[in-house]
C-alpha cells in the first residue's frame, strides 16, 4: 500500500530515471493523465501497465476509488503527461487523501520544467518563487503581475504559445522594459532554445520570426533589485487618487517625485492600472 510519485520526461524520452523504470514496472497500477499519452511512454520503455485515468476534473472524485485500492494492498504510482506531477499537474488532492489516511506516500524524483530551465538561466537560483501560469484573463493577469513588482527572488512563470505574447506585453508593462529576462522553449527537445534578453528585446526577438512563438515555454524573470525604488501599495494608491483627477501623465509625474521614483514606469503601471 504505497503512492509513488514518479517525475517523467519533458521531451527527451531518455530523462528518466532507472528507479522510474524499476517502480513503474513493479506497481499494480499506474495513474496518468492521459492514459493514451502515457502508454506511448511505457510503450518505449517495454512497460505493460492497467493505467487508470485521472485527470484535474475528476481527481476529487477518483481519488477515492484509488484510496480504497491502496488500502486493499495495491502499490499505486502516479504520473503525468509530463514532468513531476503535482507541478501544475493533477496529484494533489490524491497525495494528500493519501497523508490523511496514513498511506505511505514515496517520491521519485526527475525532470521539472521549472527547475531544468532554473539551471540554465543564469539568474539568481539561491531563492526563486514559482508562479506556474498566469491568469489567462488580460486583467487578473496584470493584477498578478502587480503583486509580483516588487518581488525580489527570480520569478518562474510557465507559458503556452497562444499566449506568450500577451504575458510579455503585460510584463513589459508592468515590469519595464528593460527588466531581465530568460525564455526557455523546448527543453530536452530538437528545437530546445534558451534566450537570455531585456523584456523589451525579447519581444522584439521573437517578432522577427513569429516561428520562434511556438513551443513550450518556461519564463525566468530576474528578481526586484533592493537598491531599486520600491512600487509599493502606498505609491499604487497615491498613483490611483491622482489619476482619477489628472491625465495620467501628470498623475505619474507627481508620484515620481513624491516618491523618488521613475514617471515612466509609473506612467506604464497607469496604463495597465486605466485597462
Ligand atoms: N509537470 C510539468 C513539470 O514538471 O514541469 C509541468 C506541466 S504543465 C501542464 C506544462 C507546461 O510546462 C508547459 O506549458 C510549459 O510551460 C512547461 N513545460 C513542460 N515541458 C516543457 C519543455 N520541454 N520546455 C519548456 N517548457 C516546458
Amino acid at each position: 500500500m504505497t503512492l509513488y510519485i514518479v517525475a517523467t520526461p519533458i521531451g527527451n524520452l531518455d530523462d528518466i530515471t532507472l528507479r522510474a523504470i524499476d517502480v513503474l514496472k513493479r506497481v499494480d497500477l499506474i495513474a496518468a493523465e492521459d492514459t493514451r499519452h502515457s502508454g506511448l511512454l511505457l510503450q518505449h520503455l517495454g512497460i505493460k501497465a492497467k493505467l487508470f485515468a485521472l485527470h484535474d476534473h475528476n481527481e476529487q472524485e477518483k481519488s477515492q476509488i484509488l484510496i480504497d485500492k491502496l488500502k486493499a494492498g495495491l502499490s499505486i504510482a502516479l504520473i503525468s503527461d509530463a514532468g513531476t506531477p503535482l507541478i501544475n499537474d493533477p496529484g494533489y488532492h490524491l497525495v494528500k487523501a493519501c497523508r490523511d489516511n496514513q498511506i505511505k506516500v514515496v517520491p521519485i524524483p526527475g525532470a521539472c520544467a521549472a527547475i531544468t530551465a532554473l539551471s540554465v538561466a543564469g539568474l539568481p537560483s539561491d531563492k526563486f518563487c514559482y508562479e506556474g501560469f498566469l491568469p489567462a484573463k488580460s486583467k487578473a493577469r496584470q493584477d498578478s503581475l502587480l503583486t509580483l513588482i516588487n518581488e525580489t527572488r527570480t520569478m518562474i512563470f510557465y507559458e503556452s504559445t497562444h499566449r506568450l505574447m500577451d504575458t510579455l506585453n503585460d510584463m513589459q508593462a508592468i515590469f519595464g522594459v528593460d527588466k531581465p529576462i530568460v525564455l526557455a522553449k523546448e527543453l530536452t527537445k530538437t528545437w530546445e532554445t534558451i534566450v537570455s534578453y531585456r523584456v523589451g528585446e525579447l519581444i522584439e526577438w521573437l517578432n522577427e520570426d513569429v516561428s520562434r512563438q511556438k513551443g513550450e515555454f518556461v519564463l525566468i524573470v530576474e528578481g526586484h533589485s533592493k537598491i531599486d525604488n520600491e512600487i509599493t501599495p502606498n505609491v499604487i494608491n497615491t498613483l490611483k487618487l491622482l489619476q482619477k483627477e489628472l491625465p495620467l501623465k501628470k498623475a505619474a509625474a507627481i508620484t515620481a517625485e513624491i516618491y523618488g521614483l521613475k514617471k515612466n514606469q509609473l506612467y506604464q503601471v497607469g496604463l495597465t492600472l486605466e485597462k
